[in-house]
């Protein structure tokens, strides 16, 4: 134990928010319980950039965990939202700008005819999973291990003891009634899939996937697992939910399903639908989103659903995804970032792989790119615990914990990208 006073800001803000929030975060990966030290208090950002409340600058690589996808404070959007904030927060009665976004996201995702809109990713989920099983009539719901959905109590399930038996909950508070539905299957397992729906595929109301998964570090469907999910859903009369929350204008501008040519029954959407703002959104068939209320007999609502503040950020974020080239230049950003990581950790003689998607990548201490949970949770965790703290030290900050993606933005240009690749040269050097 020391007794000297730490004279960083941010280690008294720690201590304080702990009095008041529990860990003292709002979230929990933002507590840095994963890799240990003090959470970084962020006081502004710019472009690809945040400050702490050291005044320390950081290249940041979790960009709001996916949204600030053009950049952190970008004129337009500032200037976007200052305008509709002058004309009032919210109203709890309809505005144009909700049309406009909602006409947006159906133009851009063709498999989405119509749209609601909510304030969460979680909602956006959740209200899927009710809309599905409230159109089937059906209750069971079949989910991947690794991927997350948001902490509806349903979803916070891990897999049972059997093969195809239903799962027990992740968290307390979760009642194992509220679980005894959800069968929690691998990712990627095709053969797996087969079966479940082999022996139950006609109570199955819907299977919830992230097409790209974001949520256990960076791993792809691979194509035919995802095909072979639309053909099961479709013999079986089961809905088939594309959680693109995360993936979702991130991978490209037509999203995953785009990307791999496949059409969800559903989709979630959130994070750069808000460019950093609360909003979120599900939407698909139309016969499907016809038994919403008020029109249909499976209820949803929100105080701050489609706020007007919040719309106004995510349709600006909307038009500039939208700019010639965007994604391209994304897409080559997070490659050369991987690709440049991976040289610098081989010259240290490290097991070190990357893969990206668009602007999401992840980087894993094993010698291959997973392709499971249990392939991705094998990496070697102490080692990017102190390549994390390495670059932190070094003005990078990267996801606090080996199981999250990370996410560039159209304004880290080369220099950026470089930086960061000397940096972690310096740093493998280190933990080598
Ligand atoms: C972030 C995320 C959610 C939850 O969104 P919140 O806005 O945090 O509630 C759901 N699904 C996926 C794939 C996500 O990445």
């Amino acid at each position: 134990m020391t007794t000297e006073q730490s004279t960083s800001r941010n280690d008294t803000l720690f201590a304080r928010a702990q009095q008041s929030t529990p860990g003292g975060v709002n979230s929990p990966v933002r507590a840095f319980r994963s890799v240990g030290g003090t959470p970084r208090f962020i006081e502004r950002a710019k472009g690809p950039h945040f400050w702490d409340a050291d005044g320390k600058r950081y290249i940041d690589y979790i960009g709001s965990w996916g949204p600030a996808i053009l950049g952190h404070a970008r004129s337009e959007v500032v200037e976007a939202v200052q305008a509709a904030a002058a004309n009032g927060l919210s109203f709890g009665a309809p505005t144009e700008g909700e049309i406009e976004i909602a006409e947006e996201i159906c133009r851009l995702l063709p498999s989405i005819e119509q749209v609601r809109l909510v304030s969460s990713g979680t909602e956006a989920t959740m209200s899927a999973l009710r809309l599905a099983r409230g159109a089937t009539g059906r209750d069971k719901i079949v989910k991947f291990e690794g991927c997350y959905h948001g902490h509806a109590d349903s979803l916070l399930v891990k897999a049972g003891s059997g093969l195809l038996t239903f799962g027990n909950p992740t968290s307390a508070g979760v009642p194992e009634d509220f679980v005894k539905h959800t069968l929690v299957l691998d990712y990627n397992n095709v053969p797996q899939l087969e079966d479940a729906f082999a022996s139950m595929g006609d109570t199955i109301a819907c299977v919830i996937v992230e097409p790209v998964a974001g949520n256990m570090n960076l791993i792809r469907a691979t194509p035919e697992f995802l095909q072979r999910m639309r053909e099961l859903c479709t013999e079986h009369g089961a809905v088939l939910i594309f959680d693109e929350v995360m993936c979702g204008f991130r991978v490209g501008l037509e999203g995953a399903q785009g990307m791999y040519g496949i059409t969800p029954d559903l989709t979630a959407l959130g994070k750069v639908i808000g460019g950093g703002m609360p909003v979120a959104a599900f939407g698909g068939r139309a016969d499907l989103m016809q038994k919403m209320a008020p029109i249909g007999p499976v209820y949803q609502a929100g105080t701050l659903s489609g706020n007007p503040v919040a719309v106004a950020a995510g349709m600006t974020t909307l038009k500039l995804i939208q700019e010639e080239g965007f994604y391209e230049k994304l897409t080559a950003t997070a490659d050369r970032l991987v690709t440049g990581l991976t040289a610098a950790a081989q010259e240290a003689g490290i097991d070190f792989c990357g893969d990206s998607v668009g602007g999401m990548f992840g980087f894993y201490f094993s010698k291959d790119v997973p392709s499971s949970y249990s392939e991705m949770m094998a990496g070697d965790k102490e080692r990017f615990n102190r390549f994390f703290h390495g670059m932190l030290e070094e003005g990078v900050y990267f996801a606090p914990a080996m199981f999250e993606a990370g996410f560039v933005s159209i304004q880290h240009d080369d220099a950026v990208i470089d930086a960061t690749i000397e940096a972690a040269r310096r740093v493998f050097k280190r933990i080598g």
